[in-house]
């Protein structure tokens, strides 16, 4: 007897970013009819993030050199318009079973809790900032660098007059020049990374010529107009009255204690790849030495470890818009492969050896802005580690003096760090560090927290709402 022929459901795809939004384009050129879903109101993920409707800042004003793109990207889904079926607002919040759960308003605002099955999903979510806390960096006023520009791209505001950057990392730069742009003093760009390794990354940044010239603008615009440059600091404490920034302390490459004055501080460390849908998913992972984070294996094409998924863009590993939709493309062409569908072998070929170089450039930074070595080691026993749950520094270490955890998941549970709304989303990557530092361990030793649904938190008055399957190709 003859088994019955399933006809595949709808290709999900996660994140209408560079990333998803290409891989939504490819596949509907295919003929298929892709369901995309992101919890943002229009499509362009973070570098493209759009403003509110109503909000008119022109492109040129919004992503500058990247203005093009951007319109590109904002444009890209509707030729498709009755073939891609873009979910937009819509959380996925958990991953179960072959199925996602999503969240969605009502047209009263209402929250409603969805179920979707998949066999094809693309898992395009994008990254976030990595947080490393200094003391004092609850203090209403300090800001991570994205949600610094997200103040400036998506609300149109700053997040002080007189601003300073601190951490590490390209998007430093170009945040400065863009506040400083808007009419902010920048009171100082102030950059963990020792100049010297940016000297050392050279000839791989060369891999991306014109993006090393967009950095190297940036930084000789803020210099020509006088914003002071720091880097191979140690930022030490943010001072101020209560509930207020007044003064960011640091050391200066020389060993000398300097103070900044200042009313709003960016901070961060680069990006961190948003995975939890992978590791929900059930793809295996492996830790990455240069991102010193866990990222999700996959092959060059983004295929996963589980059959049907793949992962394309920043939420397979930090590199970037341009590598982020050459990615979703590609791996729209290789869903398109696995389910025995003819593709341009030619286009797949010119994909590869660009994403192989934009991997080139990616590697090539992380070496210029590294996460600095050793964060853990100086921290105040009394500063703040996760929000959430107001977990000290000091506690972590006395959990660690009388338990003896060796693993990131035992600490959780004995300490309840990233058991809270965040989920470890924000403190995670610090408390890993912490338990390294204090176990004498490498990071990569100490495991990774493992996600539990919800990844994002929901509404309390969420209500379950019927299957809403799909079952046509
Ligand atoms: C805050 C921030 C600001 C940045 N600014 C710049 C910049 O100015 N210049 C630059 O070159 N690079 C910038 N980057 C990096 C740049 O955004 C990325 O390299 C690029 O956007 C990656 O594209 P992507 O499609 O992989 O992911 P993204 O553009 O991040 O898109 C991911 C999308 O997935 C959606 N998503 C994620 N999880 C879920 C979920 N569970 N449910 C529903 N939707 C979900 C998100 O809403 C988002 O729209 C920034 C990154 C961040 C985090």
């Amino acid at each position: 007897m003859n088994s019955p022929v399933s006809t595949p459901l709808r290709p999900v795809i996660i994140g209408a970013g560079p990333a998803g939004v290409r891989a939504a384009v490819t596949l509907a050129a295919a003929g298929l009819r892709p369901i995309l879903i992101d919890e943002a109101a229009r499509p362009g993920g973070q570098i493209y993030r759009q403003p509110p409707a109503g909000m008119t800042r022109p492109p040129e004003a919004l992503y500058g050199f990247e203005a093009a793109k951007a319109r590109a990207i904002h444009t890209a889904l509707a030729p498709y318009a009755g073939q891609i079926e873009h979910r937009t607002d819509t959380l996925v919040w958990n991953i179960e079973r072959g199925a996602l759960d999503l969240m969605h308003r009502t047209a009263d605002g209402q929250p409603v809790s969805t179920v979707l099955p998949y066999d094809s999903l693309i898992l395009a979510t994008g990254a976030t900032d990595r947080i490393l806390p200094l003391p004092g960096w609850t203090r209403p006023g300090v800001y991570t660098l994205g949600g610094a520009q997200i103040a400036l791209k998506a609300q149109g505001c700053g997040i002080g007059q007189r601003v300073v950057f601190a951490g590490t990392g390209p998007l430093l730069y170009l945040i400065a020049y863009q506040y400083a742009k808007a009419g902010a003093t920048v009171a100082a760009v102030l950059d963990t990374a020792p100049f010297a390794n940016r000297i050392r990354a050279l000839p791989g940044l060369l891999n991306c010529p014109d993006t090393l010239l967009k950095g190297l603008y940036y930084t000789a615009w803020l210099t020509l107009h006088g914003v002071p440059l720091h880097s191979g600091v140690i930022l030490r404490e943010v001072a101020g009255p209560e509930g207020a920034v007044s003064a960011l302390h640091w050391r200066d490459s020389h060993g000398q204690d300097r103070e900044t004055a200042c009313d709003g501080i960016g901070l961060g460390y680069g990006l961190r790849s948003e995975t939890q849908l992978a590791d929900l998913a059930g793809c295996s992972f492996s830790f990455n030495d240069l991102h010193r984070v866990w990222l999700p294996d996959r092959d060059a094409a983004g295929r996963t470890s589980v059959t049907g998924v793949y992962v394309a863009g920043d939420g397979a590993g930090i590199a970037g818009a341009d590598a982020a939709e050459a990615a979703g493309e590609r791996a729209a062409l290789a869903l398109l492969q696995d389910r025995g569908l003819s593709v341009d072998t030619a286009r797949i070929t010119v994909l590869d050896r660009r994403i192989a170089r934009f991997r080139r450039f990616s590697a090539a930074l992380w070496t210029a802005f590294p996460v600095p070595a050793g964060w853990a080691q100086d921290l105040p026993d009394s500063m703040t580690l996760c929000r959430c749950e107001e977990i000290t520094v000091g506690t972590l270490r006395r959990t660690v003096q009388a338990d003896a955890p060796t693993e990131l998941n035992r600490l959780k549970a004995l300490s309840r760090i990233g058991m809270g709304r965040c989920q470890g989303r924000m403190c995670g990557v610090a408390a890993a560090e912490v338990l390294a530092h204090e176990t004498g361990r490498p990071v990569s030793a100490i495991a990774r927290l493992r996600p539990q649904p919800p990844i994002k938190p929901l509404p309390a008055a969420t209500i379950p709402a019927d299957t809403a399957g799909e079952a046509t190709p």
